[in-house]
């Protein structure tokens, strides 16, 4: 298993960046999970034949999550009507807020399925499950199983227990950290980097990958303190850059 990281901003790009979208393969499976702006450029860079995403899956509707989406649907639509692309691609998204849920849908593109709590997925050899994180919107944070490994995507949220939870023994934790401790506030609906070392530590993860970067940040700030509180691999996810699980 693997993932490339197309976008690591939050919540909107530095010059050159784009924001979160991450492309999961294993073996010839590829899930396209978030898709921010900036995200849909780069995803054709990786995968030139847009029918060869197995599915789509949306954490939730924050724009620096999803406004790609809102393009590949066209692209995906006309290939539809052209028969270049036969089935609608699978998109997993939360239901809520109800009006960008159907805002989705065009020309027939995707075939929508909403997250619930407790969904389960089995696709071919993949075990993909979801969990509520604690965000200012409804928001599902991703973890994908094999036989012998597992991935865990934060998506957005606060220090909470369900995310010590899907975080469980993962081999690799892809966790959010868009602030630094001391800018944090009561009102903050994200994790420092303090907090994703922690998460790290308590849930016995074997390597942290951070993402979801404050664009006005100097990134070694952010690895300093999430490696301060978790003793394991720590690193900064890079755009286009590859990691194996
Ligand atoms: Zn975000
Ligand atoms: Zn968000």
């Amino acid at each position: 298993m693997k993932i490339t990281i197309l976008g690591n901003c939050g919540p909107y790009p530095r010059a050159y960046g784009a924001c979160s979208g991450y492309l999961f393969e294993c073996g010839d499976i590829k899930i396209l999970i978030d898709c921010g702006n900036g995200t849909m450029s780069r995803l054709q860079q990786k995968v030139t034949n847009l029918g060869e995403l197995d599915m789509i899956i949306l954490s939730h509707f924050h724009s620096d999550h999803i406004s790609d989406v809102m393009v590949l649907r066209y692209a995906i639509g006309y290939k539809r009507m052209n028969n270049e692309i036969e089935n609608p691609i699978p998109l997993y998204a939360p239901s809520t807020p109800k009006e960008d849920f159907h805002k989705l849908q065009f020309k027939n593109a995707f075939a929508l399925k909403s997250i619930e709590e407790n969904l389960k997925v089995n696709y071919k050899n993949l075990t993909i499950s979801f969990k509520k994180m604690n965000h200012s919107i409804d928001c599902y944070g991703v973890m994908i199983k094999n036989n012998n490994e597992k991935f865990v995507y934060s998506a957005d949220t606060k220090y909470c227990n369900q995310i010590l939870e899907l975080s469980q023994d993962a081999d690799l934790l892809l966790c959010e950290s868009t602030v630094l401790e001391k800018d944090k506030t009561p009102t903050t609906s994200h994790l420092s980097a303090k907090d994703a070392g922690q998460i790290a530590k308590k849930s016995n993860v074997g390597k942290l990958l951070l993402t979801h970067f404050w664009p006005e940040y100097n990134l070694e700030e952010i690895h300093s303190e999430a490696s301060e509180v978790f003793d394991g691999n720590v690193q900064l996810s890079e755009e286009m850059k590859t990691y194996f699980i």
